[in-house]
C-alpha cells in the first residue's frame, strides 16, 4: 500500500512538473527594442533618446509581462532583434531615416510579424522603396507634397473605442502635429485612434515638400478631421503597427492621455492585451523630462517647468 502511495505521488510530482512548464513559458516576457535617433533640433525638439529612455522605464515599470531597451541608431548586434516582438522608431525621418540603409532586414522584421511603431519623425521616409515599406509595417507615412507638418493645437474630444485609447479622456496639445498622411487604401487595416480639425492657418496652399497641397488647401473652411494617430492591423493576422505623427516638442510627454495612448500603443503592437484601464504611469516632472537631453544643446532660457505647467493649464477642466 505504501509503495503504491509512493508511486502515486510521484506520478502526481510528475504530472504537476508537466503541467508547469507552460506556465513558466506563458510568463516570458514580450520584449521591446527602442530605436533612437540622435540630435537635430533645439532644446527639448526631437529628443530621441530622452524620449525612448522615458517611455522604455515607464514600459518597464509597468507591471505587465513587457520589457524594453534603447538602442542609439540602428543596432550594430546582429541579435539584438532575436525574440523581439515589437521595435518602436523615434529618430529624424527623409532620406536619414534609420531604416533607410536596412529596408531589407526591416522588411523581413516586419514579413515575420514583428510590431513596429514611429514617432514623429520616424512617420516620414521617401516615396517608394521607403513609404512600401511603412505602408507594409504601420499602414501610413508622411508623403512630401502630400502631408503637411504645421505645429498647432489639436483638440482631441472623443477617445477611439480601441484598446491603444483605454484608459484616456479627451484633451488638448500643441505639437507639430503632421497631418494627411498617405494611408493604406481605403484605410484597410487602420484605426484612427487621434482625429482632430487642425485650423485653417495651417492649410496652406504653398509648393514645399511639406507646406502644403492643393488638397489640404482645398479643405480650408470644412472644420475637416484629420488622423494623427492611428493603429494598423496588418493582412491575414501578419502583425501590428501604430504610427503617431506628434513628438516634437518632449514635453508633451507630461500630458498623461497623450503618454498612455502611446505606451497603449506600444503594448498592442506586441500582441499583448491592452489593461482595460490602459497602461498606468507616472507623469514625469520637469526634472525627469531634463534627463538624457545630449549635453550639446543649448538650454538658452528654456524653462521645462513652465512648459509643463502650460500642459497642465491647457488640459485643466473649466
Ligand atoms: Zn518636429
Amino acid at each position: 500500500m505504501k509503495a503504491r502511495l509512493s508511486i502515486i505521488l510521484v506520478a502526481a510530482i510528475f504530472a504537476c512538473g508537466v503541467v508547469a512548464a507552460p506556465l513558466v513559458g506563458a510568463e516570458e516576457k514580450k520584449r521591446v527594442v527602442f530605436l533612437s535617433g540622435g540630435p537635430s533640433h533645439g532644446f527639448a525638439q526631437h529628443e530621441h533618446l530622452a524620449g525612448c529612455t522615458l517611455l522604455s522605464k515607464r514600459i518597464n515599470e509597468s507591471g505587465l509581462p513587457i520589457e524594453s531597451t534603447v538602442v542609439k541608431g540602428w543596432p550594430t548586434d546582429p541579435h539584438t532583434f532575436d525574440g523581439a516582438a515589437a521595435i518602436v522608431i523615434y529618430c529624424d525621418g527623409g532620406g536619414g531615416h534609420l531604416i533607410m540603409k536596412h529596408l531589407e532586414e526591416f522588411n523581413a522584421l516586419v514579413k515575420k510579424g514583428v510590431g513596429v511603431g514611429c514617432i514623429h519623425y520616424a512617420v516620414e521616409v521617401p516615396t517608394g522603396d521607403g513609404g512600401n515599406a511603412l505602408l507594409g509595417a504601420i499602414g501610413g507615412f508622411f508623403e512630401t507634397f502630400l502631408s503637411v507638418n504645421p505645429h498647432w493645437t489639436a483638440e482631441f474630444k472623443e477617445p477611439s473605442k480601441h484598446p491603444t485609447a483605454n484608459g484616456t479622456h479627451a484633451f488638448k496639445t500643441n505639437d507639430e502635429w503632421y497631418y494627411h498622411m498617405r494611408f493604406q487604401s481605403d484605410m484597410t487595416g487602420i484605426t484612427p485612434i487621434l482625429t482632430a480639425i487642425p485650423p485653417d492657418s495651417t492649410r496652406k496652399n504653398v509648393k514645399d515638400a511639406h507646406g502644403g497641397n492643393p488638397e489640404v488647401f482645398a479643405g480650408v473652411g470644412k472644420n475637416q478631421t484629420e488622423h494623427v494617430v492611428w493603429a494598423y492591423q496588418r493582412p491575414n493576422n501578419g502583425g501590428r503597427g501604430f504610427g503617431c505623427t506628434g513628438g516634437h516638442n518632449h514635453a508633451n510627454w507630461s500630458q498623461d492621455d497623450f503618454r498612455t495612448t502611446i505606451l497603449n500603443s506600444i503594448v498592442w503592437i506586441t500582441g499583448l492585451e491592452v489593461p482595460a484601464e490602459g497602461v498606468k504611469s507616472k507623469r514625469p516632472d520637469a526634472e525627469e523630462l531634463l534627463l538624457n537631453i545630449p549635453e550639446g544643446k543649448k538650454k538658452g532660457n528654456f524653462d521645462m517647468a513652465a512648459e509643463v505647467k502650460k500642459i497642465e493649464e491647457l488640459n485643466a477642466v473649466k
